[in-house]
């Protein structure tokens, strides 16, 4: 697989250019998608580009798109996910309707189409274990070989059948099978299992049910229920296609559906599988499924992450057939677009170093208008305060600056962001030698940032009024995996990073950032997009951060 460089923005895709020549050409009406996810986990960013593929299709063309669960396998499915699902899709700004599905609704009909098969010749009931299918089902070089029970008659299968179905067997002990071509090309039309026996109980279906029928054989025929025409796959799927075909040819199904594959997300940095994330919550390597280090569309929105920045991710990778990994770096370029146009700018300080400022009025306070967005006048100003004591960040302080350190230094004048210009006049240290506090001299005419004389320090620094300051805490992320192919010398969890989240207890931010609501993602200015997190109490504020200001991945493209 290659690194790709997502290059143009929302551009017409393939599977677009299909939807479109079907509906001039009049092959259909109305374009019907679904998105079809397993409750079995929670959605990730790969997810998000297949939701945003479908319900885009359907909106642009002025169609529907369906969600429906591919529940089959009661076993690995639960009601948290299911909500968790619907949630997840509906932030992402899609909208289903009316039109909420589950192969489960359907298990009566399918039931109905495999006794249908049954009687056509088209399937059979097989006793071999799931072992002995796989052994006699050959390899990509040699050719299967059929079962004993292949030729058994159409009334042993449909005698069987019902007593699999009235739970006479124990799980494993029979499957149904399609009666395709055992020496087949293609693996899958050699006589794939359609329906198999789990005595366990469904979310939605409770015992009614012990046999299940697999994806191959729900999927197509759900589409096919829902008059579903164009269904859109990931390219694994792409070898089951003929076997799609084969089920909706010889059943008498109410439409005729499409599949069409593209090519899955790979993300730098990134694992997109829901049994590896599940394996991460279930040992707790992170907070759960929402962490914001996880690429699950929840820990993305926990991570500050909005929404639009995420669709406009996934139309600016687009869509194709062929396999790619794109770097992670495209997507926080997206996110950071939309944050650099939207998220309201505040004071905040990580690591903080006291500043008094010997010639301001000792108990006074007055409020500074602050800009709260440069790139959107329309979001006017703030009062911050400001006071003879204050915060900034003890790394924008050096006592012997090198030559292209501009910030804060004995003897030197810097501005104060909307504020005034301070001079360091003095050093004060702790016993051991450590700066505790810097004291400087400010100049009353520089109020607002500009100083009459036309004098221009060569740095502006954040800061926050000591006084009126609240502590938070503030966790930082990193990749959570620390190569860019995680898992490609074998061991996955090897390299995971142990440095993915850092915690910072003594951050001091100004006071509207307790105001800041879930889910609203804010620059701290000089530093970064920041979100408060749902682990936040008045009591005690946490901010994640969302994303650095640096955008590396700009830097990449223009090397590229
Ligand atoms: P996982 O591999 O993470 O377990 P899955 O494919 O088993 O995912 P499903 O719930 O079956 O998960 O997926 C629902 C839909 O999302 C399918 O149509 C699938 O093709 C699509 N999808 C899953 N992963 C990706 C991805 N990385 N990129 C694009 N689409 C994806
Ligand atoms: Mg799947």
């Amino acid at each position: 697989m290659s690194i790709e460089r997502p290059a143009t923005p929302e551009r017409g895709d393939f599977i677009r250019e299909i939807v479109a020549a079907d509906l001039r050409e009049g092959r259909h009406q109305t374009i019907v998608t679904r998105f079809p996810p397993e409750p079995n986990g929670y959605l990730h960013i790969g997810h998000a580009k297949s939701i945003c593929l479908n319900f885009g299709i359907a909106r642009v063309f002025g169609g529907r798109c369906h969600l429906r669960f591919d529940d089959t396998n009661p076993t690995r499915e639960e009601q948290e996910y299911l909500d968790a699902i619907q949630a997840d899709v509906r932030w992402l700004g899609f909208d289903w309707g009316e039109h909420l599905y589950h192969a489960s609704d359907y298990f009566g009909q399918l039931y109905d189409w495999a006794v249908h098969l049954i009687r056509s010749g088209k399937a059979y009931v097989d006793d071999l274990s799931a072992e002995e299918i796989r052994a006699y089902r050959g390899t990509l070089t040699e050719p299967g070989r059929a079962s004993p029970w292949r030729d058994r008659s159409v009334e042993e299968s449909l005698d069987l059948f019902e007593r699999m179905r009235q739970g006479e067997f124990p799980d494993g002990a029979r499957v149904l099978r399609a009666r395709i071509d055992m020496t087949s090309g293609n693996i899958n039309l050699r006589d794939p299992v359609l329906y198999r026996i789990l005595h366990a109980p469904h979310p939605r279906t409770g015992d009614a049910w012990c046999i299940y029928p697999t994806y191959d054989f729900a999927h197509g025929q759900s589409d096919a229920i829902e008059g579903v025409t164009h269904s859109i796959c990931t390219l694994e799927f792409e070898a089951h296609r003929p076997l799609y075909d084969w089920l909706i040819e010889n059943l008498p199904v109410p439409s005729r559906p499409h599949q069409y594959e593209f090519a899955r997300l790979n993300l730098t940095y990134t694992v997109l599988s829901k049994r590896v994330l599940l394996r991460l919550v279930m040992e707790g390597l992170v907070r759960g499924w929402d962490d914001p280090r996880m690429p699950t569309i929840s820990g993305l929105r926990r991570r500050g992450f909005p929404a639009e920045g995420i669709r406009d991710f996934a139309a600016m990778i687009g869509v194709s057939k062929n396999d790619s990994v794109v770097e992670i770096e495209a997507l926080e370029h997206a996110v950071r677009t939309v944050l650099n146009r939207t998220a309201p700018r505040r004071f905040a300080v990580l690591d903080p170093l006291k500043v008094v400022i010997d010639n301001y009025p000792e108990g006074q306070v007055e409020e500074i208008d602050a800009v709260n967005n440069p790139e959107d006048p329309s979001a006017g100003t703030r009062k911050v305060p400001f006071s003879r004591e204050l915060w900034i960040e003890r790394d924008d302080f050096m006592e012997e600056p090198p030559p292209k350190f501009f910030r804060l230094a004995p003897g030197r004048e810097v501005r104060l962001r909307s504020a005034y210009f301070v001079t360091c006049t003095d050093v004060v240290r702790d016993a051991r030698g450590a700066i505790v506090e810097l004291r400087c001299t400010y100049d009353p005419a520089t109020r607002g940032g500009d100083a009459p004389d036309g004098r221009r320090p060569k740095a502006t620094l954040h800061w926050v009024s000591a006084g009126q300051a609240i502590r938070a805490e503030v966790r930082l992320f990193d990749h959570l995996f620390s190569r860019p192919d995680p898992g490609a010398d074998g061991d996955l969890f090897a390299d995971l990073n142990p440095d993915s989240e850092t915690v910072l207890h003594g951050a001091l931010v100004e006071p509207s950032l307790a105001a800041v609501e879930i889910g609203e993602t804010v620059q701290f200015e000089r530093l970064g997009y920041f979100t408060p997190d749902r682990d936040s109490t008045p009591e005690g504020l946490v901010f994640n951060r969302t994303l650095t200001l640096k955008d590396t991945w700009a830097k990449v493209r223009a090397l590229g």
